[in-house]
């Protein structure tokens, strides 16, 4: 059993982040991992990924990322960064290591993992994002579709779709790139919710975080952020997007009412036939091995104070990272910096109140 200060569990960017401030804080701590590589979920992205900003608003504290010899560096740019970061800043990282469970040790909490090893710490820092989480929303009949279906979350490239009518389901900016990537090679069907809202050409990502950085001000100072209505993942006019507005591709149309053998249905009679579905419906937080501890709600959410895990029996559990109901960008390689160093600063003081001199 090892004993820290500090477990951090998730060793992607909000992770490393974490480490970062930790690491200047003095404080004891580990990062446990479960990938076997660095880099978090950056690791299973599909293979042609670009970020939707450029290198220098997409850096972790400290070190920034290298200048990209493209505008918007590629998946492989961010996983060499990270792999990087991690060494740079010697960061103790240990994976890989799957965190199931944890419990109450007195004052303390148990950190426990699959292979039975068990780290004892005041507190700890969740940090283990969303990609192991795929959201598949319920459709009738869906179990009895004959078709393919893959989440994003497994999606490689678009060979597998050569030549095949493809329904991509989601109106984010995985949809978008995916049909923007699929319709190349395939007949494709765009379903969302609602009429996606696309940025001007003109902007990129930084936009998104220029919005999440005024939500975050407003918050702070009390009042109503002055963003436009939901506009924190609005589609960003990358070159592959724009190109399938060209092609003509990029109209989308509304959720079906069930699923049957051979493709979708909707209530006005209208049938179509699909040999593959793409869900690019998102993610939920990978929380499953809080849920002993009682703090996780029906919608496999966390009651928090911010950061902090709102709760009388176990106040030593910070979660980072995770999107908007944690944080504004916090999901973001730019925007987890604040978040980074405010829960590092709070479980300082927690600690050094756990352990006066
Ligand atoms: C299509 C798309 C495009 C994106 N583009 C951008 C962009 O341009 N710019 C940008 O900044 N962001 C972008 N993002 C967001 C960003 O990539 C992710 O949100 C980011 O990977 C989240 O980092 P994280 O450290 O919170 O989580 P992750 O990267 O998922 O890291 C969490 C780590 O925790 C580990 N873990 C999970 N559960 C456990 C456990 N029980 N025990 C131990 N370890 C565990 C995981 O294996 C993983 O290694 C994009 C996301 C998508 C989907």
């Amino acid at each position: 059993m090892q004993d820290v200060d500090v477990v951090v569990i998730g060793g992607g960017q909000a992770g490393l982040s974490a480490g970062y401030f930790l690491r200047r804080s003095g404080m004891s701590f580990e990062i446990l991992d479960a990938e076997a590589e660095s880099g978090g979920a950056w690791q299973h992205a599909w293979e042609s990924l670009h970020l939707f900003s450029p290198a220098s608003w997409s850096s972790i504290p400290g070190w920034p990322m290298p200048a990209s010899k493209q505008t918007y560096p590629m998946r492989s740019e961010v996983l060499n960064y990270l792999r990087e970061y991690e060494r740079r800043y010697e960061l103790p990282v240990v994976r890989p290591v799957r965190v199931t469970r944890i419990a109450r040790s007195g004052e303390k909490l148990a950190v426990e993992a699959s292979d039975g090893r068990v780290w004892l710490a005041k507190a700890v820092i969740n940090a283990t994002g969303t990609w192991s989480q795929p959201y598949l929303p319920f459709y009738e009949g869906v179990d009895k579709f004959d078709g393919l279906q893959v989440h994003s979350a497994n999606y490689v490239n678009a060979q597998p779709y050569v030549g095949k009518r493809v329904a991509i389901v989601g109106g984010g900016n995985s949809g978008a790139q995916i049909l923007a990537e699929v319709s190349t090679v395939a007949d494709t069907t765009w379903i969302t919710q609602r009429e996606p809202e696309f940025l001007p050409d003109e902007v990129d990502g930084r936009v998104l975080f220029e919005r999440a950085t005024e939500k975050w001000r407003a918050q702070q100072e009390g009042r109503e952020p002055n963003v436009p209505e939901g506009g924190f993942g609005d589609i960003v006019m990358i070159p592959s997007v724009r190109d399938a507005r060209t092609r003509g591709v990029l109209g989308s149309i509304r959720p079906p009412t069930r699923f049957t053998e051979a493709g979708m249905q909707w209530d006005d009679g209208t049938v179509r036939e699909f040999d593959a579905v793409i869900w690019c419906t998102g993610f939920r937080a990978a929380l499953a091995h809080l849920s002993e501890l009682g703090v996780v709600d029906d919608q496999g959410l966390i009651d928090v104070d911010e950061s902090r895990v709102r709760s009388r029996l176990v106040p030593s559990i910070w979660l980072l990272g995770y999107g908007d109901w944690n944080g504004a960008a916090s999901a973001t390689l730019v925007g987890v910096t604040r978040y980074a160093r405010e829960v590092v600063s709070q479980v300082s003081s927690y600690v050094a109140e756990a352990s006066p001199a």
